[in-house]
């Protein structure tokens, strides 16, 4: 399913530029089928040779993914509040593929938010934070056996050793060796501490003295760069790798650090507050579950969160829209609030008639006309749509499995005023 994805777009992507040229022709709403070719025939017509613009393929916006956190990994817990033994983190990571949970690596849950990359439908991302010997030493191993790619929350001065080190930091080396093998490495701060402006925080002082202060004004400024701006630099100077995602220390921060961490070319921001992730979770505030010792009903709750779709029934395909030469294309934005919809399903297969479905966003389910010979299932729409953008959600059955296409496409707003048969004011 994940190449189908990968390569469709990449053939269509041509084509579609020269589908877009003809609608723009015939702009007018037509009635159904009454209009040039079908879309479908579009697809056998030469390509044109220059298309600078390669589409981005159609991801699946219903999809979701959990993400959850892990501290350090130990036989005997100390600590509940951050510790787990090796064998709980196994059992849960062999419960996520017991769900059918798709472990993915960050980079492809971020593609998936830039719709660039289509994920399944349920996934789970993990993480390990802070940065111990015991995440290289016991959990590297236990995601190697599964096959699960994670990423590497670090902060920068445990690595460094010292005093805010702690014992158990992991090493430059051992991160490197991860890098090399595919591990994630990404920001969590400097020194780990509240990012907020004027809240107490440990400074640490020539011959390792530390002092408890609050800084403000441009001593906060200098601190929190570094803490926000300072930490990425230094993981891609010494791993020379690129830095994009941000755990915020305890989830502690605000509009100011957003911003900071924005500019320096953070893509994304981490929470502790754990839930699932959408098509539309904020970038500077995704929730991940921080999985402890003494709380085991947070993994389970998170499985549970994510799992409620599984439920009934046979389970539904994917089809990308653009085997479906949809109108509007996806990503495509009309200039009437009254467009004509269609999508052409000849390609799926075999098609119960009776089971094609449409339904519009804002509308519900609409009555669409389906033609069996054609294949092309369509619907003009009669009351505007109000929204600047409209989903269409196509579905059918073949052989006995329900197939489902979604995409979206823009409405401008100077179009979607006039109603058709409102008369054309004087020129
Ligand atoms: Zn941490």
């Amino acid at each position: 399913m994940m190449i189908r994805f990968a390569i469709v777009p990449l053939l269509l992507a041509l084509n579609f530029s020269m589908c877009k040229n003809h609608e723009a022709v015939s702009q007018n709403p037509q009635p159904a089928g009454a209009s040039s070719p079908a879309p479908g025939a579009a697809t056998a017509a030469p390509v044109a040779a220059a298309s600078p613009k390669i589409k981005k393929p159609v991801v699946d916006q219903t999809a979701q993914a959990i993400i959850f956190c892990y501290h350090l990994l130990v036989d005997k817990v100390r600590y509940p509040g951050t510790e787990i033994t090796p064998a709980a983190f196994e059992a849960q990571m062999k419960e996520l593929k017991d769900h059918g949970i798709t472990v993915i690596s960050m980079q492809d849950l971020l593609a998936w938010k830039r719709g660039e990359k289509n994920i399944p439908p349920r996934c789970a991302v993990i993480t390990f934070d802070d940065g111990y010997k015991a995440q290289y030493e016991v959990a590297w191993p236990i995601m190697k056996k599964y096959g699960y790619p994670f990423t590497m929350f670090i902060y920068t001065e445990g690595v460094r050793g010292g005093s805010l080190g702690g014992g158990g930091a992991i090493t430059w080396e051992q991160l490197a060796d991860m890098r090399d093998n595919g591990v994630d490495i990404e920001a969590h701060s400097a020194t780990h501490q509240d990012m907020r402006e004027g809240h107490t925080i440990t400074l640490v002082g020539p011959g390792g003295k530390k002092t408890r202060t609050k800084l403000t004004g441009p001593q906060y400024e200098e601190w929190v760069r570094n803490e926000v701006v300072g930490c990425k630099e230094l993981l891609e100077q010494r791993l020379g790798i690129k830095v994009n995602c941000f755990a915020v220390p305890f989830g502690n921060y605000n509009e100011h650090v957003k911003e900071m961490a924005r500019n320096a070319g953070y893509e994304a921001m981490f929470t502790v507050y754990g839930q699932p992730i959408t098509f539309t979770s904020p970038m500077d505030s995704l929730g991940r579950y921080a999985i402890e010792a003494n709380r085991p009903k947070v993994f389970e709750d998170a499985v549970k969160m994510i799992g409620a779709s599984t439920s009934a029934g046979a389970p539904v395909a994917e089809v990308g829209a653009k085997d479906l030469a949809t109108q509007p294309a996806d990503g495509e934005t009309v200039r009437t609030a009254l467009p004509l919809i269609k999508a052409n399903l000849s390609g799926i297969g075999q098609i119960d008639p009776g089971s094609v479905q449409m339904r519009v966003s804002g509308l519900g389910v609409v009555p669409a006309s389906y033609d069996p010979k054609t294949g092309i299932v369509s619907y003009q729409v009669t009351q505007k749509l109000r929204e600047k953008s409209c989903s269409v959600f196509v579905s059918a059955k073949s052989a006995g499995k329900k197939v489902e296409a979604h995409w979206t496409f823009g409405i401008e707003e100077v179009a979607a005023a006039p109603p058709a048969g409102t008369p054309i004011p004087k020129r």
